[in-house]
């Protein structure tokens, strides 16, 4: 007789008479009625705290057979199994997933990070990017990407090949843009492989001819930003004037403008920075989405908030101001309320599109897969796009022949640290009963060892997991 115990990954949420039961490794969502919720209860043997980092190598839940189930849960013993509740007595739930996470980083699609340029038209406080870097890309490194991806795509036989256009602004330098997709596209098609690309820009340095910019360009999705409504918005970003020093114009109708001429034709992005001085003011936004007409069935349009915080040693002042760190509860509120709001628009499908809903994590960030590659405008390469830039960070460099050298850089960081990365095996992430939905948040964070960060990101589980699982059952339709 098959023996089986409940998941580690397992967690119970109380809502109202129900008890809600959702699994990080499957992201499945059951409800059980109190009657059913008190008769498994000693089978899940999940009364535990919510605290991040601590309880796996404790797990000791009962076995069981079917027979020890009670009444109708007996039948569904293979949907629960199939749910990811219960798991075959004999396996290491831990080590199984760790295979799958290996498993994934080394299938991942060829995704290569492309940096235009280091310059941007902006200067906003909390940028990495500041005072004119004007590293651009050439041609010539351009040609050198476009034969580094060929022989990627034939050495490797990738059926797939994700394209990320990053700057700076990488729209300051479209002529890169159009070149390396004209050649790229071009090979694809003749292999059989198939062609994304996305892009991460301020909305501000288009061309009249937005759509078929994208259309040709293969843009099957773009991140704008906003800095909330417009009078905040323009106060931080301006565009920058023609001796390069911070300018006043404002850019708010002009990023607002694009998005209406784009709605539709690609899938669009629109992060809402917050910080402390934007706070509530952010939800505003909503209104003005929905009045366009963005919020609309099949427009394809995702807004979402995200904290300004400390993410490069630039910024890192951002980090130690009591202001900013007293903020980041406030903002979990605000970010609730944010699709609560969101949700008399669009359903729960939607809400998951912006990884608000917690789901299994294959991949936490691609700059752990082995496929992934960041090329900063000189041709460096990076794992991270946030390191772009600070060349010591680069763990190799293009040459002519279109091969990435790592003796060419001669302070380079080694490209293992980021091979290295394991969640399973750090001290804390490894315990977790959140790892499956975190899989340890950001890998530069725990290679860089900001304890701060990581902590960050336990907090915000350990605070918010109940209320985003009842707010997904609801946003499900159910009262
Ligand atoms: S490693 Fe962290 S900072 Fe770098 S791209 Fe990934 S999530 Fe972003
Ligand atoms: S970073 Fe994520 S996986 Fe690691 S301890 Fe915190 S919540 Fe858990």
């Amino acid at each position: 007789m098959e023996l089986f115990r409940a998941s580690y990954y397992n967690l119970l949420v109380q809502n109202g008479s129900t008890t809600l039961l959702f699994n990080g490794v499957t992201s499945s969502l059951l409800a059980l009625d109190r009657a059913t919720a008190t008769a498994v209860m000693p089978l899940l043997a999940n009364e535990r705290s919510r605290t991040a980092g601590v309880g796996y190598n404790d797990w000791r839940p009962p076995t069981i057979c079917a027979a020890d189930l009670p009444g109708s849960f007996a039948d569904r013993l293979p949907e629960l199994i199939e749910a990811g509740v219960f798991v075959p007595a004999s396996i290491d739930e831990r080590d199984a997933l760790r295979s799958s996470y290996a498993r994934s980083r080394a299938r991942a699609p060829l995704f290569v990070t492309i940096t235009t340029t280091l310059d941007c038209n902006m200067r906003c406080y909390y940028c990495y990017q500041k005072d004119g870097n004007l590293e651009q890309m050439s041609f010539d490194t351009c040609d050198n990407i476009i034969e580094w991806t060929k022989e990627q795509l034939k050495a490797a036989g990738h059926p797939k090949l994700y394209v990320d256009w990053y700057g700076g602004e990488p729209m300051l330098n479209k002529a890169v843009i159009e070149r390396y997709t004209a050649a790229i596209t071009a090979h694809c098609d003749r292999l059989g492989v198939e062609y994304k690309a996305s892009m991460l820009c301020n909305g501000t340095a288009w061309p009249d001819d937005a759509r078929g910019f994208v259309a040709r360009n293969r843009l099957r999705s773009i991140q704008f930003s906003l800095d909330g409504p417009e009078r905040h918005h323009n106060k931080r970003r301006g565009l920058i004037d023609p001796n390069g020093r911070p300018g006043r114009t404002a850019s708010f109708g002009e990023v607002v403008g694009l998005i209406g001429r784009l709605i539709g034709s690609t899938k669009i992005y629109l992060r809402v920075n917050v910080d402390p001085y934007i706070g509530r003011d952010a939800l505003e936004l909503i209104d003005i989405c929905a009045s366009r007409g963005w919020l609309d069935n099949k427009t394809r349009f995702y807004p979402y908030l995200a904290v300004i915080n400390a993410m490069t040693d630039h910024c890192g002042f951002l980090g130690k101001s009591p202001k900013f760190k007293a903020f980041e509860s406030e903002f979990d509120d605000i970010q609730a309320e944010f699709y609560t709001a969101l949700r008399r628009y669009r359903d729960e499908k939607s809400l998951e599109v912006v990884q608000y809903f917690p789901t299994r994590v294959t991949i936490n960030c691609a700059a752990v897969s082995d496929n992934a590659i960041v090329f900063g405008p000189n041709g460096l390469a990076y794992k991270c796009g946030l390191d772009v830039g600070d060349h010591h960070r680069a763990h190799g460099a293009l040459g002519s022949n279109g091969a990435v050298d790592g003796s060419i850089q001669a302070d380079a960081l080694p490209v293992d640290r980021w091979q290295k990365y394991d969640p399973f095996s750090h001290p804390r992430c490894g315990e977790c009963q959140y790892l499956p939905v975190c899989m340890g948040g950001c890998p530069k964070a725990q290679i860089d060892k900001d304890a701060a960060q990581i902590q960050m990101q336990s907090a915000f589980w350990e605070n918010n997991f109940d209320r985003i699982i009842r707010e997904y059952y609801a946003a499900a339709g159910h009262a």
